[in-house]
C-alpha cells in the first residue's frame, strides 16, 4: 500500500503512515491534504482521492526523539555502501577499532562493511588490516521525528523531499 509524509502543523515531518490512516485523519477533519496520487482510491462508497502527503491541523506535541543507534540506522546513514570497498552486496556491520581492544559500539566506532572485507579486516584495527575508510563515521544531525531508515526512504521521494530538512552529510549523495 503507498505510503503518506504526515507533516506537523507547522509543516514539520511527522511521520511516514499508510493511507487508510492518513484518509481517516483526513475524514475525522484532523489533517489536510497537501498533495495527492493521480490514482484515486476505489471504496464501496465511491472513489477518494488518495494522498500523498497531508498535515495535522494543529500541532502535535511530542517529546524530542533521541537518534537511536541501531543497525538499521548505521546502515541508511552510510547510504548501504560498505565502507572500505563500496561493495553494497552482503552488508553487515563492524567495529572500525574491534571490542575485543576496547572499541566501543557507538556512532564513531560502526561502520556498514561487507563480508569480504569483514573477513578481511577480521580483529585487526583498520591500520593493522591496511585497509582504509572512505570516511569518518559520526553521530548524523539530529533527523525530528522520522527513524533514520525512513527519514532516507522518503528522501527518495521528489515530493516528500522539499518538506524535510536536509542534512549536509546525506543532502548531496541522494541526488
Ligand atoms: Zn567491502
Amino acid at each position: 500500500m503507498a505510503e503518506v509524509l504526515l507533516l506537523n502543523a507547522n509543516y514539520e515531518p511527522l511521520n511516514v503512515c499508510n493511507v487508510s490512516r492518513a484518509v481517516s485523519l483526513v475524514l475525522l477533519g484532523k489533517a489536510e491534504i497537501l498533495h495527492e496520487h493521480d490514482q484515486p482510491i476505489r471504496t464501496s462508497r465511491g472513489t477518494i482521492v488518495s494522498p500523498s502527503i497531508v498535515r495535522m491541523r494543529y500541532m502535535v506535541k511530542r517529546p524530542m526523539p533521541q537518534l537511536r543507534l541501531s543497525r538499521h540506522s548505521i546502515l541508511a546513514r552510510d547510504l548501504y555502501t560498505c565502507q572500505y570497498c563500496g561493495s553494497r552486496k552482503d552488508l553487515t556491520l563492524d567495529h572500525v577499532v574491534p571490542r575485543w581492544c576496547g572499541g566501543p559500539h557507538t556512532w564513531e566506532n560502526l561502520v556498514t562493511c561487507c563480508r569480504k572485507c569483514n573477513l578481511k579486516k577480521g580483529d585487526k584495527t583498520p591500520q593493522q588490516a591496511n585497509m582504509k575508510l572512505k570516511k569518518v563515521p559520526r553521530r548524523p544531525h539530529f533527523v525530528p521525528y522520522l527513524s533514520l531508515p525512513k527519514y532516507m526512504k522518503a528522501m527518495q521521494n521528489d515530493e516528500w523531499a522539499f518538506y524535510l530538512p536536509v542534512f549536509e552529510e546525506f543532502g548531496t549523495t541522494m541526488n
